[in-house]
């Protein structure tokens, strides 16, 4: 790996390896990902417009995306890992499946706690674990943090998928981060207690129960709220329509967020047509596509969000680094084993 990294660098060699490497797998970039919105292909067609270079897929869940990715070695023809959850990303460099990249339009666009510091992936889309709630149950100054979701004035009222879910564990993993075990394990605790029903489903479900009156709110992912407001299912969309949107944590650190993200595979046949990939994926017209399509909030400044995104309003995000979420990951996972939470 560091060897081809020195070869990119531009020694005489280097171009040689590389001219070869042009003529048998020419303009091509073969793309792992664990991504699967029609729109993805959108974005596939704009970059082969824009450059000529063909976009392979493969699409596969996390596992088993990094899981046949490990088992190729270095005959993997993979050149880019694209996933959600920081704490896959993580996992997916932990297990050497991504290289170091350099790239000035990368470092520029993607604000630092958004990206591995050694260039192994970088944020694509920002999603934030929101709180949903029910008007006619909750008033909104009852609400405040994660912390108060701990509170027994929630006993039997809340609604949360179950730890087996990256996005609960990465939650977790970030409050680790900036409150330590300790706190966080009796945070966890007092949450179980104020489980409305045992864990299942996922972030839909939840908010789905909310609807059905199984619960009073629910934590989710943001973008599956504004999926439901936007549902063409006249009977969805107008239960969904009486839920609100709270995000937690405004006068402390900000509310968690996390990030779908991609990576230059560790053995890249196509490195510099991965990189190219990679920064048409944060350019402008790309970002517009990853905001209006799954609802998720563009990492660009100039890219506003989706309408129904937008309407919510700004927020604080919790600035800490989404590299903490894969660093804390088995530690969360225990900890919520401690405390029950299935
Ligand atoms: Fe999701």
């Amino acid at each position: 790996m560091m060897k081809r990294r020195n070869f990119l660098a531009g020694s005489a060699a280097g171009l040689g390896l590389m001219a070869a490497r042009r003529a048998t797998a020419a303009e091509t970039v073969n793309v792992y990902s664990a991504r699967h919105y029609p729109s993805d292909q959108i974005l596939f067609d704009m970059f082969t417009k824009e450059t000529g270079i063909a976009v392979q897929v493969i699409n596969g869940n996390a596992e088993e995306l990094m899981q046949r990715q490990k088992q190729e070695a270095e005959n993997s023809p993979a050149d880019v890992l694209i996933t959600v959850d920081a704490g896959n990303l993580w996992r997916a460099q932990e297990m050497g499946l991504l290289q170091g990249v350099k790239s000035a339009v990368l470092e520029k666009e993607i604000p630092e706690n958004l990206r591995d510091p050694q260039g192994r992936w970088f944020a694509l889309s920002k999603r934030a674990r929101v709180i949903i709630y029910s008007p006619d149950k909750v008033k909104v100054e009852e609400l405040s943090t994660y912390q108060d979701l701990a509170n027994p004035k929630w006993k039997g009222r809340l609604l949360v998928r179950s730890s087996n879910n990256i996005y609960n564990q990465s939650l977790v993993a970030a409050m680790i981060e900036t409150e330590g075990v300790e706190k966080t394990e009796a945070w966890a605790k007092g949450l179980v207690a104020n489980f409305a029903r045992k864990p299942e489903g996922g972030d839909i479900d939840q908010i789905m129960a909310l609807t059905a009156g199984l619960g009073d709110l629910a934590i989710s992912n943001s973008y599956y709220f504004a999926r439901m407001l936007n549902s063409d299912k006249p009977e969805v969309k107008a239960k969904v329509e009486k839920l609100k949107i709270f995000f937690p944590n405004q006068a402390e650190r900000g509310t968690h967020i996390n990030i779908s993200g991609a990576g230059v595979a560790a053995y890249a046949p196509n490195r510099a047509n991965a990189v190219k990939f990679l920064e048409f994926l944060i350019s402008p017209e790309a970002q517009k596509v990853f905001a209006d399509a799954n609802n998720e909030f563009p990492l660009r400044a100039d890219v506003p969000p989706a309408p129904v995104v937008a309407a919510w309003g700004e927020f604080k995000a919790d600035p800490v680094s989404v590299t903490a979420l894969g660093k804390n990951n088995a530690e969360a996972v225990k900890l919520m084993d401690r405390v029950g939470w299935r």
